[in-house]
């Protein structure tokens, strides 16, 4: 399914809605398919070993590919400026192919302690049942990535823009670290979206998505993706066993070798995707290409509600602090320039003056945000951290990560600002 129509120049927009879809060959459909099918017919015997053996691209079984899955994949691709991609069923989903492609027993990796709260509980307890090891470093200053490496070290994982603490990330800098350790920079880039921030072109080496956010939009299908530069050697040196070494499930084909600058994607795809089964469903594919289409506009407006309401806040009786890297009261205001010129995300916190109460009130005083745990929706979305998603943290974690007893998480949606901020200005009376 390769897209020959949209010239690598185009612009974004144009690359939103046609990168990797074209019509569909069988009907003339200009709307990608949802192909709702679980497997595909063979041309013959011979067509099929070839399949199994990785010697021809082409659809075996959804679990591993499916059309409608791959236009996303290459859009994504696309978009971010990478070489390949791989959906996954959400963003965990594709983090866990991620490691799993990169990890064996007894394996670290360095990562932000500033990331989605599902983030660290994934990294911190479930993968060291796994054997593999995370430690945690306060990314405002590069050199504590630099730091922690071990020789057992594999990668760098990082937020650019980090939720909830309203941080970014020298991303340059740590991509330099990375780089001189001989290891990934890999990125969730997630809460910016590529619109917003570009992390291959500073270096990064690996981006991983939850799509369930701004990519996909709306709020209606979860999904995750991980997409490759195509630019790391894995051959540098001895780190990365499962790209350089034979492969005993594939007749002992070696990743790298065969598939070179998409090899990484190839075998997060063929053995990770093949044996966990976290697949991507065609009709949330669907959805999230249609949610990308109107990803700039989207963003554009979100940006703009975020600032213009976060600047309200900012002025507001009850409100302590805001931390939104598009306020110059920000002290990441000059790193969001650089890496986010066309404006810091629509995901902030807030501080209120009255603490853990005054927070529970307003979450549940605000009458058209809806109080869930969720962002980049085209609704307007309200949190309260301590209360909820960083509820299972120690007390020290929530402080580290910007979640604090005082902080509601906001996730500005696409109504009109001032019904927004009338909203939220009547939920903070009673605080
Ligand atoms: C939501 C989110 C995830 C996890 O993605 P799911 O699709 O919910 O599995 C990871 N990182 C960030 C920044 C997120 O916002």
């Amino acid at each position: 399914m390769t897209d020959t129509k949209t010239p690598p120049e185009a612009g974004f927009e144009t690359r939103a809605i046609h990168a990797g879809a074209h019509p569909d060959p069988a009907t003339g459909a200009r709307n990608t398919p949802i192909y709702q099918t679980t497997s595909y017919v063979f041309d013959d015997a011979d067509h099929a070993a070839d399949l199994f053996n990785l010697q021809t691209f082409g659809f075996i079984y959804s679990r591993l590919t499916n059309p409608t899955v791959a236009v996303l994949e290459e859009r994504l691709a696309n978009l971010e400026g990478g070489r390949a991609a791989v959906c996954a069923a959400s963003g965990h989903a594709a983090q866990f192919l991620t490691f799993f492609t990169l990890l064996g027993p007894g394996d670290e990796f360095v990562a932000s302690r500033n990331l989605y709260g599902g983030s660290i509980t994934q990294f911190g307890i479930s993968f060291e049942k796994l054997g593999w090891k995370c430690h945690f470093v306060d990314p405002t200053d590069p050199e504590n990535f630099a730091a922690a490496i071990t020789p057992k070290t594999k990668a760098i994982f990082l937020e650019v823009l980090a939720n909830p603490g309203g941080i970014v990330v020298d991303l340059e800098a740590v991509a330099a670290i990375a780089k001189d350790a001989g290891i990934p920079l890999i990125v969730d880039n997630t809460m910016a979206t590529p619109y917003l921030c570009r992390p291959f072109e500073w270096g990064a080496d690996i981006i991983v998505h939850s799509t369930t956010k701004f990519l996909g939009g709306h709020g209606n299908s979860l999904g995750g993706a991980v997409i490759e530069s195509g630019k790391f050697d894995w051959a540098q040196n001895d780190k990365f066993p499962s790209m350089t070494e034979p492969e005993p499930a594939y007749h002992g084909l070696t990743f790298y070798e065969t598939f070179g600058n998409f090899g990484f994607t190839m075998k997060a795809r063929a053995v990770a995707l093949r044996d966990f089964g976290p697949a991507l469903s065609p009709t949330n594919a669907f959805n999230t290409i249609t949610g990308i289409e109107t990803l700039p506009l989207r963003m554009e407006r979100h940006v703009a509600n975020a600032q213009d309401v976060a600047t309200f806040l900012e002025g507001h009786p009850a409100v302590d602090w805001v931390s939104y890297a598009g306020l110059t009261s920000s002290p990441y205001h000059n790193l969001a320039k650089k890496y986010l010129p066309k404006g810091a995300g629509s995901v902030f916190t807030i501080g209120l003056k009255g603490g853990y109460e005054a927070g529970v009130k307003l979450v549940e005083g605000v009458e058209m945000i809806s109080h869930l745990a969720n962002i980049g929706d085209t609704r307007s979305l309200i949190l309260h951290p301590a209360s909820t998603t960083h509820r299972q943290l120690t007390e020290e974690q929530r402080l580290a990560a910007g979640a604090g007893p005082e902080v509601v998480r906001l996730s500005i949606g696409l109504e009109t600002a001032n019904d927004i901020k009338n909203d939220l200005d009547q939920g903070l009376c009673n605080t």
